[in-house]
């Protein structure tokens, strides 16, 4: 088991001069730049990262429907379920160095990075999650551990079974100095007011982990086979889907301290609101969480910025607060922001504190750094 650092602290700082705007100074100055001098440090929350390599599941495990690896070259591989191609990935998905020189090229402080949703696998028999989840937590800790300047992670639990669940929990969070964990929109069926679920959710918010929810095995994947709706449309829906559920089900009432965020600005939540508040209002018999309007939990939960829109990212900062939505790119996937927060930079409506709050503020509450 990898012996990690401590978390690293981030307050204005950056490791390099391309993570400053307004200035030649270099990061060695920042600690007496002038005033007026622009700073910006850009946490991106939103990240995945694999091994290199890993064993053999289906050998491991004695079943298939797990991800394998196959290299094609120094830098290119492909992500195979059971010899069916599901990605062809470069090696921004595995290498600390190329992944360092993406981020010194678009001025990214620190990386958050998360497993792969694909990987989850909570339909696994909960032993092989639990084994999976190790090796994968193991693996990012020891990313972080080599450049915990430059990374921080997000661990991978057994959510099949909640006592393995929380035993792996404990573990990123104590041993592995995790800040939190990313989960699924749902667990093999099960949405996120499930009793099971919310008793991780509850450990969590026991030990002060934040919770990344991200979408995957998306529904209605028979009617999404075409035009990759299953991530134009199946995610968004998950997504939304998921902070319903964590509404409705009472489990933001429950978990007051509960750090919670969601990826791709909350999907079509923030579309949906005005939906979801009107279906509140006309059948009351049907939410019986005792809980107050759904719009009143806006700014409870925390959101990713990757909205792909000017406009829907100003709505969203309306909806839930410029404190409540983090830098997150999907890096290095290709439905992400290519050059991370360069849209956040080009809205020039907003200004340089709601910008800061955006890049690295909202990321580091979220985060409890
Ligand atoms: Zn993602």
């Amino acid at each position: 088991m990898p012996v990690v650092c401590a978390r690293v602290h981030i307050g204005l700082w950056a490791p390099s001069d391309q993570c400053m705007e307004g200035s030649k100074t270099n990061a060695s100055s920042t600690n007496s730049r002038p005033k007026g001098i622009i700073i910006f440090v850009k946490i991106d929350l939103h990240t995945h990262m694999l091994p290199e390599h890993w064993p053999d599941l289906r050998e491991r495990y004695g079943y298939g429907g797990f991800v394998d690896i196959e290299h094609l070259g120094p830098c290119r591989a492909r992500m195979m379920i059971d010899g069916s191609v599901f990605r062809e990935i470069e090696d921004n998905c595995w290498s600390v160095g190329r992944r360092i020189e993406d981020c010194d090229r678009h001025g990214v402080t620190m990386q958050v990075i998360s497993t792969v949703p694909v990987m989850f696998s909570y339909w696994a028999k909960p032993e092989h999650g639990h084994d999976l989840s190790q090796i994968l937590n193991d693996h990012l800790a020891s990313v972080v551990h080599r450049r915990p300047d430059r990374f921080m992670a997000l661990g991978t639990l057994p959510l099949q079974s909640p006592e393995l669940a929380i035993k792996e929990l404990e573990r990123c969070v104590r041993q592995l100095h995790m800040p939190g964990v990313q989960i699924g929109t749902h667990v093999d069926g099960k949405n996120l007011d499930d009793p099971s679920i919310i008793a991780v959710l509850e450990a969590a918010e026991a030990m002060n982990a934040a919770v990344f929810v991200h979408p995957w095995d998306m529904l209605g994947k028979e009617r999404m086979s075409k035009y990759w709706l299953s991530w134009l449309v199946g995610m968004p829906t998950e997504t939304a889907l998921a902070i319903c559920s964590v509404i409705f089900g009472g489990v933001l009432e429950r978990l007051p301290r509960l750090r919670i965020g969601f990826a791709h600005g909350g999907g079509s939540f923030a579309g949906t609101i005005g939906r979801i508040e009107a279906g509140f209002h006309a059948r009351p018999d049907l939410f019986t969480f005792g809980g107050r309007n759904p719009r009143s939990y806006l700014g409870r939960f925390f959101v990713d910025s990757l909205t792909h829109d000017a406009d829907a990212l100003r709505y969203l900062i309306r909806l839930v607060g410029a404190n409540r939505v983090a830098l997150g790119t999907d890096y290095p996937f290709p439905l992400g922001e290519t050059e991370p927060g360069k849209m956040i930079h080009e809205m020039h409506d907003l200004s340089q504190e709601v910008k800061e709050q955006l890049l690295f503020k909202t990321a580091q509450e979220f985060l409890g750094i």
